[in-house]
């Protein structure tokens, strides 16, 4: 089942380039007084709701998915957990250039450790990467995103593929500096998720995904998800003995050698194996 969420606050089914429009199972994810719970109200019913939501998409025309404004698969994701340089070959081409990439960054994993970003960084394909800072040089890191399904802490290797609700494409879009990771990747459209969400049954082994980025149809990233250092459940695992995970938490697993410079008015177009290509456009902050 491939899910997205689109103009502003619609849900619905991709099948075959159409979307089918299952917004009214949202009076179905309960009523919450205040405070609000942790966690993504969608993503949290998605077991629950399956069998109504592909009912509710085999009925009834759809619109082609061109037509639609893609927002964030995730509306509210409770947090967003990130890999530090993840691929050996990234490592390599981060090592290779100081200037770009200060020492300080340029550390194994093993040794970083998990980051996160701010949740108000997230966008979808259709809204689209304002660069906050046009004298700052601001890279595509095109990345799989996995998304948490089930409330969770500890999680063993061995079990953590089965806390996942599905994937999608993640860009974690970042200033180059020497400041700390969280604060130059975290302005407001740094984290474009998309283009919707794909549940596990669909994807097989996510780890062994084909996965390109492209800028003005240009490649420039380009690696299969077995050449992670850290793979899926080992980050799983990892994120969920430090903080508990809760149903809609993003899990960025790291990027690949070829991370360069966008600039305003550049398009970036992503493809993952088995989830599909996310287009988005970057522009100059008003
Ligand atoms: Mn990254």
């Amino acid at each position: 089942m491939r899910i997205c969420r689109y103009d502003e606050t619609k849900i619905g089914i991709v099948k075959d380039g159409v979307v089918h429009d299952i917004s009214h199972l949202s009076d179905r994810l309960g009523l919450h007084g205040y405070p609000l719970p942790r966690h993504d109200l969608l993503i949290a019913r998605l077991d629950e709701l399956r069998e109504e939501m592909e009912a509710a998409a085999s009925s009834g025309a759809g619109i082609p998915v061109g037509a639609v404004r893609l927002e964030a698969p995730v509306a509210n994701p409770g947090k967003i957990v990130a890999a530090p340089v993840n691929y050996t070959k990234h490592f390599d081409e981060a090592a290779a250039d100081p200037v770009t990439f200060p020492k300080v960054h340029v550390r194994s994993i093993r040794e970083s450790g998990l980051f996160l970003k701010a949740t108000s960084s997230v966008v979808g394909a259709g809204q689209g990467v304002p660069l906050r800072f046009v004298d700052r040089r601001t890279d595509h890191e095109v990345e799989l995103a996995v998304v948490i399904g089930k409330e969770c802490g500890f999680v063993p290797e061995s079990g953590a593929l089965s806390v996942v609700a599905g994937y999608c494409i993640g860009l974690d879009m970042t200033i180059r500096g020497a400041e700390e990771r969280s604060f130059r990747k975290s302005p407001d459209g740094y984290t474009v998720l998309g283009p919707w969400l794909v549940t596990p049954d669909e994807i097989g082994d996510p780890s062994a995904l084909e996965m390109t980025l492209a800028v003005n149809g240009e490649v420039r990233q380009h690696t299969n998800t077995r050449d992670l250092i850290l793979g899926i459940p080992q980050l799983i695992s990892l994120a969920s003995a430090y903080f508990t995970l809760h149903p809609g938490d993003v899990v960025l697993t790291g990027t690949p050698e070829g991370v360069g410079e966008v600039l305003a008015g550049d398009v970036i177009t992503a493809t993952i194996e088995g989830i599909g290509t996310l287009e988005t456009r970057v522009r100059s902050t008003p």
